[in-house]
């Protein structure tokens, strides 16, 4: 018999909410990272992720989104701390322009709550914000920041607790399929399981490489600043954002959480890279390219530099997800690619893939992110 039901290969966002639902449905579960606990060289680092409801990208997100909230309620009770705050989100840009439209498309389409304010309108109730004429904002109540390290440790404690095994600085080598189910082999030990989920975040590309599925590594740098002005920051008084500022080019922000000065990032950076390869300096170039979105659209929030940091997102071809079994080994589920946007996700995603895991289906919609849309052109 296998040493354990389930090994979780990377404990980050998603394998530690992974981790988490198989504990706590009685599996036997082992749990597989080569880093230490909630560390700063993956996708998952920064202190801050937005996660909102009414999804631009696309409405198919939005039931997962709902059973996410949930998912993350349900944890803060169990671990007793906070690990999100609801500031309320603005979706800024062009009214024809990809943001506001899908935001208003999945808003419309689930009749979630939401107000279109114009030009003049968003300028009277945040006046942070220097917008033309031209620019509208969808106001979203129910969006807010999650803090990334806390929710990753919470679901590890969890996780643990419930019986999980979970080993840290412990790189899985290799990995191979033995009778029904699969042998993984670490630094330190040779473990069998019936099932082997892989949450590799950026490392997990080359074995999609190999099927033709082109992930892509990108570099992304946060900046945190000190506003110019005390007070106008804070989460009572400006929300969490995303602002397409030129077509299809967005960057997105956050008011000053836990004492922090405001964290600003572009969404897309284009500066491909691999886990060895990422630059991790920022260069003077990088900052003044910031400072000027910032002198520009919020001019109130270009004070002191205070801090920057770099992460990666892996990126599919069409930026959705790819969360489905191995295409050669049906004890082998792959949940990758989350190109951006996958944290706020986490907790249902560990869900999914517990189900997948256990009975070979979910009661989630997943078709977006299977791998047979990559069998045709994209
Ligand atoms: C700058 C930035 C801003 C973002 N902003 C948002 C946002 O506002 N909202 C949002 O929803 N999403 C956001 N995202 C995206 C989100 O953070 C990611 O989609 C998500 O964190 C990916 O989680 P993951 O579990 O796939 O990867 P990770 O959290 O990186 O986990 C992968 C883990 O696998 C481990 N691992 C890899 N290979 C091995 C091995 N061989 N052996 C053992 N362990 C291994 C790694 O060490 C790592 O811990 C952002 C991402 C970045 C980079």
């Amino acid at each position: 018999m296998a040493q354990f039901d389930v090994v979780v290969l990377g404990l980050g966002a998603m394998g530690s909410a992974t981790a988490y639902h198989l504990a706590r449905r009685g599996r036997r579960v082992l749990g597989l990272e080569q880093f230490t606990p909630a560390h700063d060289r993956g996708a998952s680092h920064g202190h801050s992720r937005i996660i909102r409801e009414a999804y631009f990208e696309d409405p198919r997100y939005v039931p997962l989104l709902q059973r996410a909230y949930e998912l993350w309620d349900a944890l803060q009770q169990q671990a007793g701390s906070r690990l999100l705050v609801l500031t309320g989100g603005l979706m800024i840009g062009p009214d024809g322009g990809e943001l506001v439209q899908g935001t208003l498309a999945s808003a419309r389409q689930h009749h979630l709550p939401y107000e279109l304010l114009s030009s003049a309108d968003l300028k009277h109730r945040f006046p942070q914000f220097a917008t033309d004429e031209s620019t509208v904002a969808v106001w979203e109540r129910r969006a807010g920041a999650l803090f990334p390290e806390d929710c990753i440790r919470a679901h590890l404690t969890q996780a643990a607790r419930a019986g999980a095994i979970l080993h840290f600085e412990e790189p899985v080598q290799r990995w191979r399929v033995l009778g029904d189910g699969v042998e993984v082999t670490t630094s330190r030990g040779t473990y069998t399981a019936g099932h082997l989920i892989i949450t590799a975040g950026p490392w997990a590309g080359q074995m999609l490489q190999q099927r033709g599925v082109p992930l892509e590594v990108e570099r992304n740098v946060m900046y945190w600043f000190r506003p110019r002005q005390d007070g106008l920051f804070t989460p009572d008084r400006f929300p969490i954002y995303i602002y397409e500022y030129t077509q299809g080019r967005f960057f997105y922000g956050f008011p000053a959480l836990r004492g922090e000065g405001v964290k600003i990032a572009h969404h897309h950076s284009g500066d491909l890279c691999t886990p060895e390869t990422i630059k991790r300096e920022v260069s003077e170039d990088e900052i003044q390219r910031i400072r000027a979105l910032l002198a520009r659209h919020i001019p109130d929030a270009n004070g002191e530099l205070l801090h920057t940091a770099t992460c990666m997102y892996t990126n599919t071809p069409d930026y959705h997800f790819i969360i489905d079994r191995h295409p050669d080994h049906s004890a082998v589920t792959i949940a990758c690619g989350f190109s951006g946007h996958g944290f706020k996700f986490s907790s249902v995603v560990g869900e999914i893939l517990a189900e997948l895991a256990e009975y070979d289906h979910t009661r989630h919609d997943i078709d977006l992110f299977s791998l047979a849309r990559f069998a045709s052109p994209v």
